[in-house]
């Protein structure tokens, strides 16, 4: 393959050339291969945990280990342990049938590596968002090069030490660096892209991806909604919400954005959020297990935020239950961590209802009835996640029906994410494709159909000179469908 020696990383790209050379002169990864390499990669995250748990830490300020063990590094390593049990089956041929017509030909579906793959992944959790769609691209068949966040450097820079160390620079290159490498590389023409991030920068990738014909997994945010009704055990769901929101200080993909609250029941909710909230976390300043805000930058804008909705008017009720900050104050600059908390009476025209909050501040907004609720969530873009509180069978289904979400949990919040037969994946503005599971496997391979010719066939008798032996086969083929049924050949 030609190299383009103006490229800003010439050792990556000659490294993808090499990768690019190797999947179209290499046969593809046995299964027993593809295995060993699973278990490598699980060996190393397990090995390692410990180290990156404290990477991970300093690189947000502060990020409670016990966090990064649940949310990163059990999941990875029972994800690919899921794999590897199912790898046999999921790389298998697919028998697919065959009409009568091509009898007595077989149908089969051949999963191949697409080859080359780029995997893009953000800061909030830097090791799962890298090492689960690594270990679905490896199942599949395909090297890898693996951009993670600049934002995160001193994990980004372990993943590349063990991923590289453990698997082999060939199978898997970390290319470390800043947007100017992320966009760079994904201008190169890799056989797919997954890419994890914002919904802008999605678009991007997109676009730097068309001239090649590079497919995209896109695996983008949004504003994701909370429906509680007033069914529902209103202390049992605030608490849920508040787990989900305030892990790693609200800085996840599918954290409760917003809740929508029956208006009779919002100051209820308000008092059980607050009050689990501060169960959960008696200090919140001191205290290791609640998140910094990654960076400087992400700090300012979550507190412009708030200070932007209070100056027009929200209620903020603020979680400092050991009383660490000033009166009314939720913001700590010095620690870059922001206080739980609640904020009412907001505005569509405030900030906070307009962007992915990605942060522990949730608005809860009234509403009068569920179909009220539903109508306000269409009538925004389509988010990663839905949340629904109720004990009703019937409306539980009524609500999944008639919204759209990329996933949803009912009677909690993200567990979707966790369940390892389920794919996971936006929809819109949220993303495009899944991964996780079989749709892992599936979204790094090329299904390639496949029709074998029987020994006698019914279809040779098909050919030109067309004649009364045509117009009868055609007549039986047509005679298949119920719009043919009973139509002579042509006429
Ligand atoms: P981001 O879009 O700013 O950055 C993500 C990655 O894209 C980084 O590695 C960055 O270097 C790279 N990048 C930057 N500019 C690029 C360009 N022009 N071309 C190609 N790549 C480029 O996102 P972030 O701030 O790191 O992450 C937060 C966002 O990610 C939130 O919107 C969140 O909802 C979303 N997210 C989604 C999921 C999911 O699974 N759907 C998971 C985590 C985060």
């Amino acid at each position: 393959m030609a190299l383009d020696t103006d490229m800003p990383f010439p050792d990556i790209e000659r490294r993808f050339a090499d990768m690019h050379t190797a999947s179209r002169t290499s046969p593809p990864w046995t299964k027993a291969e593809r295995t060993a390499l699973l278990r490598k990669l699980q060996a190393v995250i397990a090995s390692t945990r410990g180290e990156f748990a404290a990477a991970i830490s300093a690189d947000f300020g502060t990020r409670a280990h016990e966090e990064t063990l649940l949310a990163e590094v059990v999941p990875s390593l029972t994800l690919i342990e899921h794999t590897v049990k199912k790898l046999g089956s999921w790389m298998a041929p697919e028998r697919r049938p065959t009409a009568l017509t091509f009898w007595f030909g077989r149908n089969r579906i051949h999963y191949q590596p697409k080859g080359v793959v780029l995997i893009i992944s953000p800061w909030n959790y830097p090791l799962q968002l890298a090492v689960i769609p690594l270990a679905a691209a490896i199942a599949a068949g395909n090297r890898v090069i693996l951009k993670p966040s600049e934002l995160t450097p001193r994990t980004s820079a372990l993943l590349k030490q063990h991923l590289e160390l453990g698997l082999g620079a060939d199978v898997v290159t970390v290319a470390t660096g800043g947007a100017d490498i992320a966009a760079g590389l994904s201008a190169l023409p890799f056989d797919h892209i997954l890419f994890t991030g914002s919904t802008a920068v999605g678009a991007k990738v997109m676009a730097a991806a068309a001239p090649n014909l590079t497919p995209v997994t896109l695996e983008l945010g949004g504003k994701s909604p909370t429906i509680v009704h007033e069914a529902a055990d209103l202390e049992q769901a605030a608490g849920r919400i508040a787990r989900g929101k305030l892990m790693n200080a609200g800085q996840t993909c599918i954290a409760p954005d917003y809740a929508l609250v029956p208006r009779a029941r919002t100051k209820d909710f308000v008092a059980a959020y607050t009050s689990a909230a501060a169960t959960f976390y008696p200090r919140v300043i001191d205290n290791p297990q609640y998140s910094s805000i990654v960076s400087e930058r992400h700090f300012e804008r979550l507190a412009g935020l708030l200070r932007e909705a209070r100056n027009h008017g929200a209620r903020a009720d603020i979680v400092d239950p050991a009383r660490e900050l000033p009166s009314m104050e939720a913001t700590s600059s010095n620690t870059r961590k922001i206080a739980p908390v609640v904020l009412t009476d907001v505005t569509e025209a405030m900030g906070i209802m307009q962007e992915e909050i990605f942060g522990p501040i949730l608005p809860v907004l009234p509403y009068d009835t569920l179909d009220e609720a539903i109508a306000y969530v269409n009538a925004r873009p389509r988010p990663l996640a839905l949340y629904y509180f109720d004990t009703d069978r019937a409306r539980i289904e009524h609500v999944l029906q008639n919204t759209t979400s990329g996933g949803a949990t009912i009677n909690d919040t993200m567990l979707h994410i966790a369940q390892e037969d389920l794919p996971f994946g936006g929809i819109g503005p949220s993303g495009m494709g899944a991964y996780h599971g079989r749709e892992g496997f599936l979204t790094f391979s090329h299904a390639k159909a496949t029709f074998y010719q029987g020994r006698l066939t019914l279809t040779d008798l098909v050919r030109p000179p067309y004649g009364a032996r045509f117009q009868a086969i055609m007549k039986g083929a047509l005679s298949r469908t119920a719009a043919g049924r009973g139509s002579r050949g042509l006429s």
